[in-house]
């Protein structure tokens, strides 16, 4: 079983969605491994985000994650990090496929509602910046 970080993110918090989108995980044979739910401090989604700290959207997206409570969950299933990918859709939800979270759900491309890895490397680096091993259950 692969391990993926997923992120229900603060527009969706604020909306009540996070049940509807658990839904959505539970109906696609993920097993979430660890949760919790919690309010991330702007130091602490710089050093998760480094990846894009040049980025021209680095500001507007460290900003928007600490609007509000956040979702944090390490999530497991056969190829976990493509299909939460998968599951999730397009970065813009504009151009998100029917039936993902973020076509059916995101406002816009920074409240785009839900995080996912996007390698095994980054996946490793973002369960454990967040989890303990003793916090992950299968
Ligand atoms: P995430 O990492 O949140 O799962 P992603 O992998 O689909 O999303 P990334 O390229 O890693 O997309 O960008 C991280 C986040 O930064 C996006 O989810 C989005 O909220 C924001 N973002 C990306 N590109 C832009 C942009 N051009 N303008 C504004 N925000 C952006
Ligand atoms: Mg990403």
């Amino acid at each position: 079983m692969e391990k993926t970080l997923a992120i229900i993110k603060p527009d969706a918090v604020e909306r009540n969605l996070i049940g509807k989108i658990l839904d959505r995980i539970e109906s696609n044979e993920f097993r979430i491994a660890a949760m919790k739910r919690t309010r991330l401090t702007l130091p602490v989604v710089e050093g998760f985000y480094n990846v894009h700290k040049d980025r021209h959207f680095f500001k507007d997206l460290t900003a928007s994650m600490c609007t509000g409570p956040v979702v944090l969950m390490v999530m497991a299933r056969d190829n976990a990090i493509p299909e939460w990918r998968k599951l999730m859709g397009a970065t813009n939800p504009k151009d998100a496929d029917a039936g993902t979270i973020r076509k059916d759900f995101a406002i816009d491309i920074g409240k785009n509602s839900v995080h996912g890895s996007d390698s095994a490397e980054n996946a490793a680096f973002e369960i454990s910046y967040f989890f303990s091993q003793t916090e992950i259950q299968e």
